[in-house]
């Protein structure tokens, strides 16, 4: 049986070149360039909260790092490094080495290093720190928004949540919707770039980790401001499409959890700019309203009508 020891030797020690000392020593060392801070943020998947045992590792690995990713590209920081607690109910070989292969194959394609963590027994919990840089006061807060600034998200809305609804035997997906919406369920690819890119855009910025209404509300109550959206102006995939108008469907763009994308705000006079940003990162940027003063978020549907909107985002809590 392998060794807490062997298990961090064999599937969580790999180079760490952006690192002074990365696995093995009782810390882990790096240098922090002057001029920038640094982002750090940390995100915990829980074995029947987030997933069930029987998921597969290779995307779990793939997800616990792709959450942390999405808060560095909120926050328009460069990734560089991660560390990963890991309880384990037992040393299951074919689960590590799929873990590990989902998360390494993030490290590599975002360029960072795992450079440390904790392997321990017990019930199964994976917990992923994330460090990134950003360069000094240019970071992407929530709390910047202002009235007249237009609100935008990157991607599609509620394909994550059409995905667990489907799970849940609330909504029944064609084989191919369900394909698309588990993909984004399972493996959501964190908005690295397009954070970066809107440091000299974008006024604030959140990921969309809980659903529209709840992650732009933060934005809204942050700034103390307020926002009107049109709902018929959110982007949904092909297969949101074919779901819509039904509440299901409508729920899931509103307020599924999961969908990684980015929410911000950017001056109107910079439109141009989010369009040019589109067209480079080949990703869809939706202009889905405006920021006002006040407090609340107002959704408006095609005939300009208020959308009750008692749908809140996920809480653990509730
Ligand atoms: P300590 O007893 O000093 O806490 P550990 O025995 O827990 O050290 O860990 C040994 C080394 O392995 C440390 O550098 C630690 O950061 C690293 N490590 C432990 N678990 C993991 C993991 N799951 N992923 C990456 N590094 C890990
Ligand atoms: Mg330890």
């Amino acid at each position: 049986v392998a060794s807490e020891f062997d298990i961090i030797r064999r599937y969580f020690t790999r180079p760490a070149p952006r690192a002074e000392v990365g696995v093995g020593d009782d810390c882990a060392l790096v240098k922090v360039a002057s001029g920038v801070e640094l982002a750090i943020s940390a995100d915990m998947l829980v074995c029947g909260q987030h997933f069930f045992a029987d998921a597969d590792p290779l995307k779990l690995g793939h997800k616990a790092l792709a959450v942390n990713l999405s808060d560095m590209a909120a926050m328009g920081a460069v990734p560089r490094w991660a560390m990963l607690c890991l309880a384990l109910p037992e040393p299951d070989e074919a689960w590590l080495e799929g873990f590990s292969r989902g998360f390494f194959a993030l490290t590599q394609e975002y360029g960072l290093d795992l450079i440390g963590g904790d392997t321990t027994r017990g019930p199964l919990n994976i917990c992923v720190q994330i460090l990134g840089e950003v360069p000094e006061g240019q970071a992407l807060r929530r709390d910047r928004a202002k009235p007249g600034d237009e609100v935008w998200v990157s991607g599609t809305l509620g394909d994550a949540g059409l995905a667990l609804a489907h799970a849940h035997g609330r909504i029944e997906l064609s084989p191919e919707d369900a394909a698309a919406c588990f993909a984004q369920l399972d493996m959501p690819q964190p908005r690295v770039a397009l954070g970066l890119a809107l440091r000299s855009i974008a006024t604030s910025a959140i990921d969309i980790s809980d659903g529209l209404v709840a992650d732009l509300g933060h934005i809204l109550e942050s700034s103390g401001v307020s926002a009107d959206v049109e709902f018929s102006a959110l982007p949904v995939s092909a297969a949101g499409a074919r779901h819509l108008p039904g509440e299901i469907a409508q729920q899931a763009v509103l307020a599924g959890g999961d969908d990684y994308e980015l929410c911000f705000t950017a001056p109107a006079a910079l439109a141009t700019e989010v369009a040019t940003l589109a067209r480079r990162l080949r990703m869809p940027l939706t202009r889905i309203g405006r920021i006002a003063a006040g407090s609340g978020l107002r959704i408006y549907d095609a005939g300009g009508n208020p959308l009750s909107i008692g749908v809140g985002g996920f809480d653990h809590f509730r």
